[in-house]
């Protein structure tokens, strides 16, 4: 039966991760992955998520399926986080949330719901954006166009370009935009830009379905949210894909979720029984554990106390160390690299070519993707400066 299989190419990144492993240089830096690292070079385990399960373990309880769309008091708080504790949709009906097998899977249970419900096959994703939108939006049976993003040349967002194609696509497309932290390249949007595009979105009649993996990463929970609550103030319908495995460094408890604007609480009900109707077909329902942890600590006061403070010490940890690099890269004299840090989020296109790259791995031992991606949380003040001097060598030329 599968005698003519065709061999389709690995991950890319995880092919770096593998090529990293097995590099005996003892001070080789990894700086390809999409992880979030500590100072120790280690996913974190955060104090509140291993109180929570400290907490549940002293009162375990069977495992008996979860509800279609996952357990509810996880589906409100993260309601909550994303559109704000206040958030008149939510008092009006107009979200229905469904907790996900990740981000990843929020945006294939996403895509789903459109190519199903909406006039529509063409979305359009940022160029570049992550690797695997344009894989899931086309196994769910879109046709993927992609819009100006990037000014490689700035080092930043190109946004001129980016309205002008926005501009191109025909009503009813769907638009596919990350809220906060750009993944690949760090560039984000201003609030006053965003309010430009979610105006450009309204009168062209375009649906936006908007990516949000990094809520926190950049400025803070509330702030890093705003293009959500720009939309939801503008009287529009559209889908939010979310995920926690960056906010609660709970990468394998794969915890995320779907949330649709819908225009009152009716249409939201009849989209929700959509959304549980696909999620039936697929996973049937998701898991336990991982949503029992987020909702004990976002409805806990006192754990999710901890958790803010645990997520500004990422941030702020990520912002230092583009300080830090910029600030020696400057010492060093490898020339301009200060975008680093105008750049949001885990992520940067750090502008190094793909040569460039390749001397980086092949003298230093140091990782990172062929475009020039970098993951900032992967460095750390034990790494900095054997890593700014590697760049700073390859970067004189
Ligand atoms: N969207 C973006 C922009 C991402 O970077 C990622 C993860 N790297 C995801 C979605 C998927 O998140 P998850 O790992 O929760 O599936």
């Amino acid at each position: 039966f599968f005698a003519n299989v065709e061999q389709v190419p690995g991950d890319p990144i995880l092919g770096l991760t593998e090529a990293y492993n097995a590099d005996a240089r003892p001070n080789k830096v990894n700086l390809g992955v999409g992880i979030y690292y500590d100072e120790n070079g280690r996913i974190p385990l955060l104090r509140a998520v291993y109180q929570i399960e400290q907490q549940l373990a002293l009162d375990a309880k069977p495992r008996g399926y979860l509800p279609i769309d996952g357990l509810a008091a996880y589906d409100q708080a993260t309601q909550k986080l994303l559109f704000g504790e206040q958030s008149p949709l939510l008092e009006a009906g107009r979200v229905s949330t469904s907790q996900t097998i990740g981000g990843s899977g929020a945006l294939r249970v996403g895509a789903d719901l459109l190519i199903k419900l909406l006039d529509t096959r063409t979305v359009a994703i940022s160029n570049p954006s992550w690797e695997n939108h344009r894989a899931v939006f086309g196994a769910a049976g879109f046709d993927v166009v992609d819009y100006t993003y990037f000014d490689a040349a700035r080092h930043g967002l190109d946004f001129e370009g980016m309205l002008a194609d926005l501009r191109k696509l025909e009503r009813g497309s769907v638009v596919l935009l990350h809220a906060c932290c750009h993944n690949p390249t760090g560039a984000d949007l201003t609030q006053e830009q965003w309010r430009v595009v979610a105006e450009l979105l309204k009168e062209r009649g375009l649906f936006p379905f908007v990516d949000i993996a990094y809520q926190g990463f950049d400025k803070g929970i509330e702030e890093d949210a705003y293009a959500i609550r720009l939309l939801a103030g503008m009287d529009m319908d559209f889908v939010v894909a979310s995920s926690y495995s960056k906010s609660f460094s709970l990468y394998g408890e794969r915890v995320g979720a779907l949330s649709v604007v819908s225009a009152d609480a009716k249409q939201a009900k009849a989209v929700q029984s959509q959304v549980k109707r696909i999620i039936r077909t697929i996973y049937s329902s998701p898991s336990t554990h991982g949503a029992a942890l987020v909702a004990g600590v976002l409805n806990s006061p006192e754990l999710r106390q901890t958790w803010e403070q645990e997520l500004t010490e990422m941030r702020e940890r990520i912002h230092a160390l583009r300080a830090g690099l910029v600030g020696k890269l400057n010492a060093l004299g490898a020339g301009d690299f200060s975008f680093i840090e105008r750049q949001a989020g885990m992520f940067s296109y750090s502008g190094l070519s793909r040569a460039q790259v390749d001397r980086l791995r092949d003298e230093f031992a140091i990782y990172a993707v062929g475009t020039g991606r970098i993951c900032v949380a992967a460095l750390s003040q034990k790494n900095l400066d054997y890593v700014a001097n590697a760049v700073a060598t390859v970067a004189r030329g």
